[in-house]
């Protein structure tokens, strides 16, 4: 049996910048990972022929925070490219498409010329969101816990503060309806928002999503050259090279106390730590691991993706005949929305096993930005990120011909023969995740509320960084600041086991 100071268990973004955070710290770090490879939802894999991203690749918290500096990623292979337009908002009734581009004067006089209406609403809407989305940002690369939340709200002064206080309570539908008045401009943030977080739209404290554009004037999206996994290969370098050790294809089946600390059960080996690290679902650890019941109900996944490798690029119908000024739409993710009443009702159906008739899509192109993730001369990879698919569907997911729907849904947004173009693709559903990703129910957010909660880590039990017990810690998209390519919460549960072992 092999003795560290810490076991960290799950090597997604998270567990590996907690490890390397604990290996700099001259921590005896080792990290334990089920699957062969290393970067969890931020990996990329082989599939289809080509380098696929598991997430969409739009990194956009993560650099908000010192990391890739702190752990000097960039001496270990990553680099970033900006996505900039960082989104396209299209609808499914073909309206007038808009682009949203880090500055927000690009994106007025684009809105100028297909939503010109809309054009003040977006100045106000920009003037009463700045303060709120710069502390946003500055509250993402910080501490967890209410000391240090309230200090940075109180640095930064009351506007930023009042609007982000009064926003949190509302939903994000009411915050959005109340500067828009034309759908396609407050569609793409509900589906960014509350959709991908798995919340109705008008649910109460959803309201911080209406800051999304905001916040994408202040940082500009990224996505690492390679392919997401760059940034998880990158700190895992850096975790090596701090002298931590990454051990894959190590499935954690038990954890248990010992006289002076923990005892972790892998698949191959037992080792013994002072500290333990779920950064894995908590609920795995906690009743799969410990044994507990877990009182809160444990949420269903609802999302999918298809990755397809494409022989060309597709045109989207909308914008025939506009002018891009030099723009490649291919770029951004494009926001697909169906109607607010669709939306809506997509949330019932959701609930009752189906999916609805024209889902929320979020669609990339990866290799249009990055030409190292190309197919051969001019192969390209389709990412199409669909909302909501249930885990429990009606029918069931084998043999299901949900996917294939999907893209001849997509197929209708393109140039005639864009089915064609498709060399090979593959659907990931939620059983997916659950079965490759240890994703309970295929949940991918492992959060289960509003982004308030995971402010305040609510519930305690699941995301706090110290844990109930001595020595057991948690980090990863359940504790705060939540779900996305962050990593600030493995950099905060590090720092709280650096001071607690030293
Ligand atoms: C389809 C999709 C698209 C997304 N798109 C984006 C996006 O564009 N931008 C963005 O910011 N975020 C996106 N996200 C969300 C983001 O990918 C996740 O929130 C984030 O990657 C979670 O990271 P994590 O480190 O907390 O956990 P995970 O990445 O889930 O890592 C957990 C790791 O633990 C391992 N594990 C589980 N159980 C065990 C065990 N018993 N023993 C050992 N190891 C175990 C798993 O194999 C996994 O590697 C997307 C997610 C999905 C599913």
């Amino acid at each position: 049996m092999t003795r560290h100071d810490v076991v960290v268990i799950g090597a997604g973004h998270n567990g590996l910048i907690c490890a390397a955070y604990l290996a700099k710290a001259g921590l005896d770090t080792l990290l334990v990972e089920a699957r062969d490879s290393v970067g969890g939802c931020a990996s990329t894999v082989d599939a289809v022929g080509a380098r696929v991203n598991i997430c969409n690749c739009d990194h956009l918290m993560v650099r908000a925070t010192p990391i890739v500096d702190e752990l000097d990623l960039a001496t270990h292979g990553l680099g970033y490219l900006d996505v900039d337009p960082a989104l396209l908002a299209l609808t499914w009734d073909g309206d007038a498409p808009w682009f949203l581009f880090s500055d927000p004067d690009r994106t007025l006089a684009w809105l100028a010329k297909t939503y010109p209406s809309q054009v003040p609403a977006y100045r106000a809407y920009l003037a009463d969101s700045k303060a709120a989305a710069r502390l946003v940002v500055s509250l993402s690369a910080g501490r967890a816990g209410l000391r240090s939340i309230l200090g940075t709200v109180v640095a930064a002064g009351g506007r930023g503060a009042r609007r982000l206080l009064s926003w949190s309570r509302r939903s994000a539908l009411d915050v959005l309806a109340s500067y828009f008045d034309e759908e396609p401009l407050l569609l793409p943030a509900l589906v960014t928002g509350p959709t991908v977080w798995g919340l109705d739209p008008d649910a109460e404290g959803t309201g911080l999503a209406a800051l999304g554009y905001a916040v994408r004037h202040q940082l500009t999206v990224g996505r690492p050259v390679g392919g997401s996994g760059a940034l998880t290969d990158a700190v895992r370098s850096a975790l090596e090279g701090a002298g931590g050790v990454v051990r894959c294809s190590s499935r954690v089946v038990g954890v248990e106390r010992s006289d002076d600390g923990w005892i972790v059960k892998t698949t191959g080996a037992t080792c013994e730590a002072r500290a333990v690290v779920g950064a894995c679902d908590p609920r795995t650890v906690r009743t799969d691991f410990l044994g507990e019941v877990d009182p809160t109900p444990e949420p269903d996944g609802f999302e999918s993706k298809i990755d397809a490798v494409l022989t060309e690029r597709p045109r989207y119908l909308a914008l025939e005949g506009l002018d891009l000024g030099g723009v490649d739409p291919l770029v951004p993710t494009a926001v697909v929305s169906p109607t607010l009443s669709e939306l809506m009702a997509a949330c019932k159906e959701r609930r009752q096993g189906r999916v609805v008739e024209r889902p929320m899509l979020l669609v990339n192109l990866p290799s249009v930005l990055d030409e190292t993730m190309r197919v051969g001369e001019s192969g390209h990879v389709l990412s199409l990120e669909v909302l909501w698919t249930p885990y429990s569907l009606q029918g069931g997911w084998p043999g299901s011909n949900e996917p294939q729907r999907w893209l001849d849904q997509y197929a209708t947004l393109v140039q005639t023969g864009f089915t064609d173009t498709i060399q090979a693709w593959r659907a990931m559903t939620p059983p997916d995740y659950e079965e490759q990703f240890g994703m309970r129910r295929g949940y991918a957010p492992s959060f289960p509320g509003t982004s308030v909660d995971a402010m305040l880590s609510r519930p305690r039990a699941l995301a706090r960084y110290r844990a109930d017990q001595p020595g057991l810690y948690f980090t990863g998209a359940a504790t705060y600041p939540g779900a996305g390519i962050w990593g600030a919460s493995g950099r905060n549960a590090a720092a709280a086991i650096i001071s607690d072992l030293s």
